[in-house]
């Protein structure tokens, strides 16, 4: 655990990025890309739902999107332009992920 994100180091470093920024953090860090909705990246408390399918190896990269994204994905019984539309997937690092996953996991 020694070579955490930069990102890491301060959850407001990570809330409110921009794109540019995330890019460059993700040349800079031994993490894999993961990608996230827009909620999760600038909420607390949100909802925080994972991709249950088995292992790609097309796509080894881990999914997560907030409770009002799994709501629009549920009516549109897919990921299609309407639920990604919504859901402004954006890519950061499986380290920030963990972080965002407890940001976001209500305590329900
Ligand atoms: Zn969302
Ligand atoms: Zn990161």
């Amino acid at each position: 655990m020694s070579a955490m994100c930069s990102a890491q180091s301060s959850k407001r470093r990570v809330v409110g990025v921009t794109e540019a920024e995330l890019l460059t953090h993700l040349r800079s860090t031994t993490h894999r890309p993961a990608f996230i909705c827009q909620h999760l990246q600038f909420g607390e408390n949100v909802g925080f739902n994972e991709d249950d399918e088995p292992f790609d190896p097309e796509w080894p990269f881990r999914n997560a999107w907030c409770d009002e994204c799994d709501k629009v994905l549920l009516q549109q019984g897919a990921w299609n332009d309407v639920s990604a539309g919504f859901a402004g997937i954006m890519v950061i690092c499986e380290g920030c992920l963990e972080e965002i996953a407890g940001r976001n996991r209500a305590s329900k």
